[in-house]
């Protein structure tokens, strides 16, 4: 059975991340294919406030696919978070005949939505769109694997020079509260470690390392650091080791912003084309306060609570890898 929804929104919210356009694309293809209007909101949930909206056609997202960042935009509003500012937003779909909307955006953007949603009872389905892969009930989120790729490529070439200098060196990577991008990364690129915030809650990391002698094999080393307050960042730690450590020759490199950019990677194109559709279906479906996800390759419905409840859990198995592989 279809619902009856004749028009949709779509935004963009939150961080930026490679494959969002390809997911702007889908969600406003899949709409007007299902015969419904699709409206661009510009600058997240601000733009919703302040009317920057627009009706897309079929070609208002023609050559997007390769692009990276967001073609609607994207923004943090603290109007979005008082009572006042949804009220605003509602009165503009209002106004334009909106009667639901995608969110693509991370964990902050999806607890937005989920409470728009419940305020004034709008179909809402949201799009995991975070470098961070921090989401619940999915395998991975649009923008992680171009990010990893573009890690990768990074470490490549710190590497060149990590060993040239036989230097011990920090690398920062996004991430926030989730390991992932750190822990995989360090297993692609061949780090020796990575210092994540799921472990570094439980014990001193970087102790640990020094007392296994992490470098008895390898006169350089690269290790990986999730950037955040339970890790301390990489320049804390490179700070530590000057102290404690003295012997090693340490060097920090914060990745910072370049990790956001660049052309999406094939698997994000296709990941957030079949996202993408897959909004517009669940909302035919009158599925409601639901984020897309992807497990074992299938398109699954993951309910907002549980996307965004902070309790990812880190997979012991890949640390096991990166263990045994950078003796
Ligand atoms: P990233 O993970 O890449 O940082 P994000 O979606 O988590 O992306 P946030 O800055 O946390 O980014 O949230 C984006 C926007 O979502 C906020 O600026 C705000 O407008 C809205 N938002 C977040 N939390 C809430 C909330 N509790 N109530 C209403 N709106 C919220």
């Amino acid at each position: 059975m279809d619902s009856n929804i004749k028009s949709v929104g779509v935004l963009t919210s939150g961080g930026d991340a490679p494959g969002m356009n390809a997911a702007i694309r889908a969600v406003t293809r899949a709409g007007i294919f299902n015969n419904m209007k699709v409206y661009g909101i510009y600058r997240g949930y601000r733009g919703l406030i302040s009317d920057e909206i627009m009706e897309f056609k079929t070609n208002s997202v023609s050559n997007i696919i390769q692009q990276g960042g967001t073609m609607l935009k994207t923004a943090r509003s603290a109007d979005f978070m008082t009572e006042e500012g949804r009220r605003i937003a509602y009165e503009n779909m209002q106004k334009h005949g909106i009667e639901a909307l995608v969110v693509i955006g991370g964990d902050g953007s999806l607890t937005g939505a989920a409470i728009f949603a419940n305020e004034y009872n709008i179909p809402v389905v949201g799009l995991p769109g975070t470098i961070d892969n921090d989401l619940n009930g999915t395998d991975t989120t649009i923008g992680y694997d171009t990010a990893l790729n573009t890690i990768m490529q990074s470490m490549d070439k710190i590497r060149d020079t990590a060993t040239s200098h036989e230097r011990l060196f920090f690398i920062e990577v996004m991430g926030r509260n989730c390991g992932y991008l750190a822990l995989n990364s360090a297993i692609a690129s061949g780090a020796e470690a990575a210092i994540i915030p799921e472990i570094s809650i439980e014990k001193d990391q970087l102790a640990e390392l020094i007392e296994q002698g992490f470098r008895k094999s390898k006169n350089s080393s690269m290790v990986l650091v999730t950037e955040s307050e339970v890790t301390g960042g990489a320049m804390k730690l490179a700070e530590r080791v000057k102290k404690e450590y003295p012997q090693y020759d340490v060097r920090v490199s914060i990745l910072g912003h370049l990790q956001r950019g660049g052309s999406p990677t094939a698997q994000d194109r296709i990941l957030a084309s079949r996202m993408g559709v897959a909004a517009i279906q669940a909302l035919m479906e009158y599925q409601r306060n639901v984020m897309i996800g992807i497990r074992e390759n299938e398109i699954v419905y993951v309910p907002f609570k549980r996307a965004i409840k902070k309790d990812r859990e880190i997979s012991r198995e890949m640390l096991e890898v990166l263990r045994i592989s950078s003796i």
